[in-house]
């Protein structure tokens, strides 16, 4: 969730809230080359949007608050949690693809 670099533990992950640096500033480690699974990240993002839509409508029925209350609260809500999960994916994901890779490079040795 911060950021660090699965090889060195730089805080070197991200160069933008939600996208991964090509590679580790500290150690030259290719992080881009450990996101290509990170496709699906478009459908995560697609899926949270949707579960927030539907909370913030279930607000609106419920509590029907003014239009301008839900624009302030949702759309910055929307957005860090939108962040917050793709960091957190793409993180699992890139240690888990560095996981593999560390596995296949002990076994050509
Ligand atoms: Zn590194």
């Amino acid at each position: 969730m911060s950021g660090l670099c699965p090889r060195c533990g730089a805080a070197t992950l991200f160069e933008a809230p939600a996208r991964i640096a090509m590679s580790c500033e500290q150690c030259a480690l290719s992080l881009a080359e450990l996101e290509r699974g990170a496709r699906l990240a478009g459908l995560v993002t697609i899926l949270v949007a949707a579960i927030l839509i539907s909370m913030a409508m279930a607000v609106d029925i419920y509590l029907s608050p003014p239009f301008w209350l839900q624009v302030v609260v949702w759309a910055p809500l929307t957005m860090a949690v939108v962040i917050g999960i793709l960091r957190l994916y793409k993180t699992a994901l890139l240690y888990r693809q560095y996981e593999v890779q560390a596995e296949q490079e002990q076994g050509e040795q």
